[in-house]
C-alpha cells in the first residue's frame, strides 16, 4: 500500500468512527429524552384525580404536551443530524483534497529536484569533456547543441515555476497588447523543429490572426502544449499544430499520435501538480505544472482549453481565444 492509500485509509477509519459515535450519541440522547418525556406523562396522569370534572380536558392537554415535546425532540434531533452529516461530508472532502494536494506537492518536489539535477549534470559533463579533450568539430557541435537543449529545458522549467507562483499570488501583472498569434505559433513550431530535428512537427497556421494578449505567456502556452505532445508520443509519431479562425475566435489545436488521455483523467490533467499514473510507473519526466499553467494563461486571456481524443490515437489539445 502506498503512502497516499494509507493516509486515505486512516482518515476514512477515524472519520467513520467519529461519525458513528456522534450518531450513536444523538440516538442515545433522543431515547433518554423520550423516556423522560414518558415518565413525566405517567407522573402527571397519576396525579390526575378521576373524579375531577375537568379530567378529560386535562388528559387531552397532557397528551398534547407529550406529543409536542416528542415533535420538538424529533425536529431538533433531525436538524442536528442533518447539520452533522452535511459538515461531515465537507470535512471528508476537504481532508481528502488536502491529502491529495500534499502528495502531489511531494511528487512535485521530487520531480523538480530530478528535473533540475539532470540538466545540470549533463551540462557539467559536456563542458568538462569540451575542456579536457580535443574533439573534432562535429563532435563539439553535438555536445554544444545537447548542452543548449538542456539549458532550454532548465529555462522552461524555471519559467513555469516562477510564473505559476506569480500568477497564483496575483503578483503577475498582465501586460496585454494586440499581437500576431499566427506569427507567434509559427515561430514556436519553427523553434521546436530546430530543437528536435529528428521529430516530425507540422504547422498549419492561418496567417494574420490577432489576439489581445501577452507574448511571453502565450509563447509559454504553445511551448507547453507542443512539448507535451512530443514528450507523450513515440519518436515516429507526428505532432500537428493547427491555428485557424472560427467565427470570432482563433482556434489552436495541438495533436499528437501518442497513447492519449483516458476520459476519467481529461479534466484532472489541468489540476496543479497532477500527473497521470503513480510516480513509480511514470517513465517521462515532468512536474505536473505545464497544463495547470496553460489553463491559467488561457483563462487570463478569456479563452478556453480542452482536451479530446485525436483519432485513431493520441490527444488533441484545443485552445480558443477571442480575436481582436
Ligand atoms: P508534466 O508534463 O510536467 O507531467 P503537465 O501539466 O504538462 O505536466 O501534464 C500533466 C499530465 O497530463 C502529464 O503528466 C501527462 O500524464 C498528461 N499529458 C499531458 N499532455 C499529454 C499528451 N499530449 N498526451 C498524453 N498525456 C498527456
Amino acid at each position: 500500500m502506498d503512502a497516499k492509500k494509507k493516509d486515505y485509509a486512516t482518515v476514512t477509519i477515524v472519520y467513520w468512527f467519529l461519525l458513528l459515535y456522534i450518531v450513536a450519541v444523538l440516538v442515545w440522547w433522543f431515547i433518554a429524552l423520550q423516556r423522560q418525556n414518558n415518565q413525566m406523562y405517567m407522573f402527571r396522569v397519576q396525579e390526575l384525580k378521576k373524579d375531577d370534572p375537568a379530567y378529560f380536558e386535562k388528559m387531552v392537554e397532557i397528551e398534547a404536551q407529550r406529543k409536542s415535546k416528542t415533535t420538538a425532540y424529533v425536529g431538533e434531533g433531525a436538524t442536528f443530524l442533518l447539520l452533522t452529516l452535511v459538515g461531515a461530508v465537507f470535512v471528508y472532502q476537504a481532508t481528502r483534497r488536502q491529502i491529495r494536494l500534499s502528495h502531489q506537492q511531494q511528487n512535485f518536489m521530487m520531480a523538480v529536484t530530478h528535473e533540475l539535477k539532470t540538466p545540470i549534470a549533463v551540462t557539467r559533463l559536456n563542458l568538462e569533456t569540451l575542456q579536457k579533450r580535443k574533439l573534432e568539430e562535429a563532435q563539439q557541435q553535438k555536445l554544444i547543441s545537447n548542452t543548449l537543449q538542456e539549458a532550454n529545458r532548465l529555462n522552461d522549467l524555471c519559467n513555469n515555476i516562477l510564473i505559476s507562483s506569480q500568477l497564483e499570488a496575483g503578483a503577475y501583472l498582465l501586460n496585454k497588447d494586440e499581437l500576431d498569434l499566427s506569427k507567434l505559433v509559427d515561430d514556436c513550431v519553427h523553434n521546436f523543429a530546430v530543437r528536435y530535428p529528428q521529430r516530425q512537427i507540422e504547422g498549419q497556421v492561418q496567417p494574420e490572426l490577432y489576439v489581445e494578449g501577452e507574448t511571453v505567456l502565450l509563447q509559454m502556452l504553445v511551448n507547453n502544449l507542443v512539448e507535451n505532445a512530443l514528450k507523450y508520443s513515440p519518436k515516429e509519431g507526428k505532432v500537428t499544430v493547427v491555428l485557424k479562425q472560427k467565427h470570432q475566435h482563433a482556434v489552436l489545436c495541438v495533436m499528437d499520435e501518442g497513447a492519449g488521455i483516458p476520459d476519467a483523467e481529461k479534466k484532472r490533467v489541468f489540476e496543479k501538480f497532477y500527473r497521470i499514473g503513480s510516480e513509480n510507473t511514470r517513465k517521462t519526466k515532468g512536474t505536473g505544472l505545464g497544463l495547470y499553467l496553460s489553463k491559467k494563461i488561457v483563462n487570463d486571456h478569456n479563452g478556453q482549453i480542452a482536451v479530446t481524443d485525436h483519432l485513431p490515437n493520441g490527444s488533441n489539445f484545443t485552445v480558443t481565444l477571442p480575436l481582436t
